[in-house]
């Protein structure tokens, strides 16, 4: 699939000054403004820089709106004449991952050159997420500079450290609890856009996640004596172990059809020529089983239905082949449906690990609250996208990685995470949190356009 094929439109607001919207993002990618886990390791300078030049950059929106830092996180208010309608939130975040160590000779461009070449604007960042930032940022000064009245209240909020643990999005999702704000909607990074086959579609289908799965890791304990391996009547730490991962593999949680994936199927029907799902859509109540089995011998499918299971770490193996071993650890990794509870989770875990073996989490997360898409703020990002990509079918979905969206749940129920920056996939692949980190400039400005209309329309 050839993204740039599906781009219509490009001639729309011709007199966006593209050259000073793309050094700004290339001089935002030069700032460094990693995130670390050990805070002592981050340039909060550099966030501080950032922050300048921000106000810099953007007369418009400093002079009609209202800014605001909390710690290193930034929140701008551009207020509405009309009080009755709730705000918007564009979001998006300043930090960015590590530069893998080792890596750095594999970058064409220095990961933090900012260099403008080959159509594309390189360095860490571009493409997760400060192209989203800037963008945003772009888009209300451009609609300010055109003398843009809004109706609604509009807000950008950029968040100091989603890549760690999100703590700037959690204080200005608190703050505006605080000042008693609820949010038509919130827009944030995240969604994806991929080839209808799955489904029997033909046509290209836009994921918009409407929510996130949770994320819990098990840790599994096993003991037993060791000794020599001659004698293992009582059984081995290592055996009752496997025993207790294969049962627990072996019988995951219900699959449930969430609102989210009836909605896409109801859209995408009419698009669906082939395969197990063409009859079965017609009535998705009555073929629910069917749909299911389908969703679950799909790869690209089955994670949106059930909570997944994923045996990842195992250690205390004995080091002879003649030794038993003693004490023994593994850790099963579970991204958890909306359905399950954590707590219903963690039963159903030790149930199947039988007496001999002790489960605990070391950190559970449920799934974030599903978004509402009958909402006045779906159905515009819909249209947007579809007034400037063709052949693609906007639908809510699950989106597959954390963002710092969830964090804004309680002041709003449509959080949208659909970043309109169409890339070519192999690029988006390699680029983001990897090597070579890019976005072409053709793909930046699109995505501005569609931040623009969606600002005009909605606000
Ligand atoms: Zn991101």
């Amino acid at each position: 699939m050839d993204i740039y094929n599906l781009y219509i439109n490009e001639n729309e607001y011709a007199d966006l000054n593209a050259d000073e919207a793309v050094r700004h993002l290339s001089e935002a990618v030069q700032i460094n403004t990693t995130s670390y886990m050990d805070t002592s390791k981050i340039d909060y300078a550099a966030f501080d820089l950032f922050h300048e030049k921000i106000q810099e950059w953007y007369p418009q929106i400093m002079k009609h709106g209202e800014y605001r830092e909390i710690d290193h996180s930034v929140l701008i208010r551009i207020e509405g004449s009309d009080p009755s309608l709730k705000p918007a939130l564009f979001m998006a975040h300043q930090d960015v991952v590590p530069v893998v160590e080792g890596t750095e000779a594999d970058w064409i461009h220095d990961p933090f050159s900012g260099d403008i070449a080959d159509g594309y604007i390189w360095g860490r960042g571009a493409m997760d997420i400060k192209e989203m930032l800037i963008g945003e940022l772009e888009s209300l000064e451009y609609l300010l500079a055109h003398g843009k009245q809004f109706r609604r209240t509009l807000y950008l909020a950029f968040g100091q450290d989603e890549e760690v643990i999100g703590s700037g999005a959690i204080a200005i999702a608190k703050h505006l609890k605080e000042q008693g704000v609820e949010l038509e909607f919130v827009m944030d990074e995240g969604g994806r856009v991929g080839s209808g086959e799955a489904y029997g579609a033909d046509i290209a289908v836009g994921s918009i996640g409407m929510y996130e799965k949770g994320y819990a890791d098990l840790k599994l304990t096993a003991e037993s004596f060791g000794g020599h391996s001659s004698n293992p009547f009582r059984g081995t730490s290592l055996g009752a172990l496997a025993k207790a991962i294969a049962a627990i593999v072996d019988h995951p949680l219900d699959s449930v059809l969430p609102a989210s994936v009836r909605e896409t199927l109801r859209i995408l029907a009419p698009y669906i020529t082939k395969g197990p799902l063409k009859e079965a859509v017609r009535d998705i109540d009555a073929n629910e089983q069917q749909i299911i089995a389908h969703y679950l011998s799909h790869p690209d499918l089955n994670s949106q239905i059930h909570t997944t299971i994923a045996p990842t770490m195992i250690s205390g193996g004995s080091q002879a082949g003649n030794v038993m071993p003693q004490h023994m650890e593994a850790v099963i990794n579970f991204r958890l449906a909306p359905q399950d509870t954590d707590e219903a989770l963690l039963e159903h875990c030790r149930r199947l690990a039988g007496k001999d073996v002790q489960a605990d989490f070391i950190v559970a997360n449920e799934a974030s609250r599903e978004s509402r898409f009958d909402s006045p703020g779906f159905r515009a990002l819909q249209n947007v996208l579809s007034h400037f990509f063709k052949d693609i079918v906007f639908v809510p979905s699950v989106n597959t990685t954390a963002t710092d969206a969830r964090s804004y749940e309680g002041v709003c129920d449509c959080c949208m995470r659909f970043e309109p920056f169409l890339e070519d996939q192999d690029i988006r692949t390699m680029g983001v949190h990897g090597t070579n980190e890019r976005i072409s400039i053709r793909a930046y400005l699109q995505g501005i356009r569609v931040l623009i209309r969606m600002m005009d329309e909605t606000c």
